[in-house]
């Protein structure tokens, strides 16, 4: 029997061929409903998703007596029962390699658009207005920037960000090996998490959502915050009560915010209000979505799932 692979979202093809070479049956539905995924996924050896797929335990449990894997095509594994994969003895790889650059290049674009108005600038010269003298800006240089979660973004966000001449302080909890070099090379220093709050201009949030970082910037942490801090966010929406955010945007605690994640989307209620507010910049979940960090995950995933066949004698 064919080992069959089913791709729910849409994937650069450069995954499907390479499955497809390796003898991999493919079916590719990047619009699939849920309905449409319980009926069928029965009927295949592995799943490649991406964010949109939401693989809980009922969808799980309906393909089990033949599903073995499933690979996510990007970082966040927030959008599948890990606990009843591994109940049901499927097992789950991500290609968390493949956006570093795209999202850490993101937030820097965000940064850099927050501190010179560049969406606003834009919109006026558009409506045909000339909106100079409201447009003062401020400099990267010199400021400080509090990087919460300093992994693979996190990190490459020092790198970029030390050529800006910034200082930054970082957060995380654990301290593998590596880090120090990381740290001599971008200048930053590891600090708790209450000091990197207190202390920052900018603050910038890379942690995964998990029950640990739920809502970890809330009506207290914000509380802490310098008066008129930035804060960026292109990890998940959930790692900040939104809240509490809109109210210290409103009242103007916080000076502004980039938000690329939403608890909700597309966002609604308190997510799109936030989303309107004249002192956000917001983008649909753009963080990883840059050609050649497509281009990797589909391969990478591709990648996994042959290596995976191959060591169990299925391909
Ligand atoms: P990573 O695993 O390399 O880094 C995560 C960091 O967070 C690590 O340093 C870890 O120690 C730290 N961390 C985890 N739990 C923590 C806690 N409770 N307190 C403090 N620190 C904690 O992941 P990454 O590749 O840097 O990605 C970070 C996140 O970015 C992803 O989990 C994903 O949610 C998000 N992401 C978003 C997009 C997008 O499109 N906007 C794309 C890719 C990834």
């Amino acid at each position: 029997m064919p080992v069959r692979v089913l791709i729910t979202d849409p994937l650069d093809e450069a995954g499907r061929r390479a499955l497809e070479r390796a003898g991999v049956e493919v079916d590719y539905r990047p619009d699939i409903s849920p309905e449409e995924l319980k009926a069928v996924i029965g009927q295949y050896d592995a799943l490649i998703v991406r964010g949109r797929t939401k693989l809980w335990r009922d969808v799980l449990e309906a393909g089990a007596r033949r599903l073995r894997a499933i690979c996510r095509a990007g970082v966040g594994l927030d959008n599948i029962d890990l606990g009843a994969a591994e109940e049901l003895g499927i097992k789950v790889f991500n290609t968390p390699e493949a956006s570093t650059e795209a999202v850490a290049e993101l937030t820097v674009a965000l940064m850099l658009s927050l501190a010179r108005a560049i969406p606003r600038a834009d919109k006026a010269m558009k409506e045909g207005r000339w909106i100079k003298r409201e447009l003062m800006g401020w400099e990267l240089a010199g400021k400080t920037l509090g990087i919460i979660g300093f992994g693979r973004i996190g990190q490459r966000v020092a790198e970029i960000c030390s050529a800006f001449r910034m200082h930054i302080l970082a957060y995380r909890r654990t301290r593998p090996p590596g880090l120090e070099e990381v740290l001599r090379r971008t200048g930053a220093r590891m600090a708790p998490l209450e000091e990197l709050i207190r202390s920052s201009d900018i603050i910038t949030i890379h942690v995964p959502l998990t029950p640990q970082t739920r809502h970890m910037i809330g009506e207290r942490e914000i509380a802490m915050m310098r008066d008129g801090v930035i804060i960026i966010n292109t990890s998940r929406g959930g790692v900040i009560d939104e809240e509490a955010l809109l109210k210290a945007l409103k009242n103007g605690k916080i000076a502004a915010a980039a938000l690329d994640v939403f608890e909700e989307e597309p966002p609604k209620g308190v997510s799109l209000e936030l989303a309107r507010l004249p002192n956000v910049i917001a983008t649909p979940h753009i963080g990883g979505q840059t050609r050649e960090a497509q281009k990797k995950a589909s391969e990478m995933a591709a990648e996994k799932l042959i290596e995976f066949f191959r060591s169990r004698g299925l391909l």
